[in-house]
Parts: structure tokens; sequence; C-alpha cells
């Protein structure tokens, strides 16, 4: 799958974040090693720091599935700028391996990156 096909997949969730507080809406969609897309959205709360990113329900949705290898995964918003995935969200990717990380705001150009360049230094076992 490339990526605009990924990126497209994420942008389709958009309308489905619950983001009343910071009205970001963000989608992910993440591509496991055999090809599967699942996908998530920002979940917010009124106690801020419980908010859960796209990227990570994703990833859970993904995991809860028995999936633990991955490819690429796809984030999108609304906004000029690309949503790069939030440090919390990078080390809970990393976890599962490298996989490329693939960012689209509301314009047309993707932006790919592999993840040790989003985070180099990650926390380990
Ligand atoms: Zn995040």
């Amino acid at each position: 799958m490339d990526d605009g096909k990924l990126i497209s997949l994420a942008r389709e969730v958009l309308a489905n974040a619950y983001a009343p507080y910071s009205g970001y809406r963000v989608g992910a969609a993440i591509l496991t090693a055999d090809g599967r897309v699942f996908r998530g959205v920002n979940v917010e709360n009124a106690s801020y720091g419980l908010t859960i990113c796209a990227e990570r329900a994703a990833l859970s949705a993904a995991v809860a599935a028995g999936y633990r290898s991955f490819s690429v995964i796809a984030v999108a918003a609304e906004g000029d700028k690309e949503p790069l995935p939030c440090g919390a969200c990078l080390q809970v990717l990393r976890e599962f391996g490298l996989l490329r990380v693939v960012v689209a705001g509301k314009k047309e150009e993707i932006r790919s990156f592999n993840l040790d360049e989003l985070l180099p230094y990650p926390f380990g076992k």
C-alpha cells in the first residue's frame, strides 16, 4: 500500500476524533507487516492528561487484534502543519520496532521519516 493511500485512510477517520477541548482532530492508520490496516483518532478528556493520541489509539487497536509487527504509520490532521507524533507516541511505537512515519496536514504533501530519525535515543529494555 502506498503512502498516499494510507494517509487517505487516516484522513477518513478524522471526523470521528473526539477533540472538544483543542479542536485539533487527528487520524492515524497503521499498516501491519502483512498488510492489514488499523485506525485510531485522538480522544481528549476533561482531565487533559488522560487524552490519548491517534497514533497510540491505532497501535492499540492493532495490538488488541494480535499484531506486533508494523511497517508504516500514517498520521493526518486538518491544519496546515504536519502532525508529527509526540514523544510519548514515538516511544510507544518504538516498542514494536522500527517503522516509517508518514505525516500530512490538509495539503497534499506527505513527509516520510524513519522512526529513529524522530526518536534517535529511545528508552530501552
Ligand atoms: Zn502522541
